[in-house]
């Protein structure tokens, strides 16, 4: 019940972690929007990510473990997550081992989605987020290859990566998610 959903930016992460967790009643955690919401908020992490996230560049890791370890004390943890845009480099997803070892949490399933470099390019450009000029989206996509990438290495070497083609439709993609996940899915049907 604990998936980590790796991907480009514009790969179409946050519209299936929004989709599947409403589906099934889990919490979606964007750190992209926890970011987001903090810099509309100007709050100390707002305050401390803003440049970071304007340009284009990670935000240290230490701020982005402090939030997620936050939100990891959060009594609706308990039922399962997606995680969506977390772990984006090898130290995050160390971290995060740690953390879920310290909240006896079990480990999750990672969804890769590939998407071709033309249909990122595209989709990105087409959801004009504020952060979204061409540099911008040139830079994430530099950072992602140079940073995200191990991660899809990292999580293969341990067979708990699952391969999704991201250049579907978005109704495609979330049915082939639901396809690929009986386990999941039969497991809370019976509540739905
Ligand atoms: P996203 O909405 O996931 O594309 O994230 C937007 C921006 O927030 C990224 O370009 C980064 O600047 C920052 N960000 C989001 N998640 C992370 C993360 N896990 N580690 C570092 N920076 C992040």
């Amino acid at each position: 019940m604990q998936f980590i959903f790796l991907g480009p930016p514009g790969a179409g992460k946050g519209t299936q972690a929004s989709i599947l967790a409403d589906r099934w009643q889990v919490p979606h955690i964007s750190t992209g929007d926890i970011l987001r919401a903090a810099i509309a908020g100007k709050t100390s992490l707002g305050i401390q990510a803003r440049t970071h996230v304007e340009a284009g560049e990670l935000v240290p890791d230490i701020l982005i473990m402090a939030l997620i370890r936050e939100r990891f004390e959060a009594p609706d943890m308990k039922q399962g997550w997606i995680l969506d845009g977390f772990p984006r480099t090898l130290a995050q997803a160390q971290a995060l081992d740690k953390l879920l070892t310290r909240f006896r949490q079990p480990h999750p399933q990672t969804i890769y989605f590939e998407v071709s470099t033309e249909n990122l390019a595209n989709r990105t450009l087409a959801r004009g987020r504020q952060d979204d000029t061409a540099a911008t989206i040139r830079r994430r996509l530099a950072v992602y290859q140079a940073d995200t990438t191990p991660l899809i290495d990292f999580y293969e070497k341990r067979e708990c990566l699952i391969n999704i083609d991201g250049n579907r439709s978005p109704e495609a993609v979330t049915q082939i998610l639901q396809a690929s996940l009986p386990v999941y899915q039969s497991s809370r049907l019976a509540r739905v």
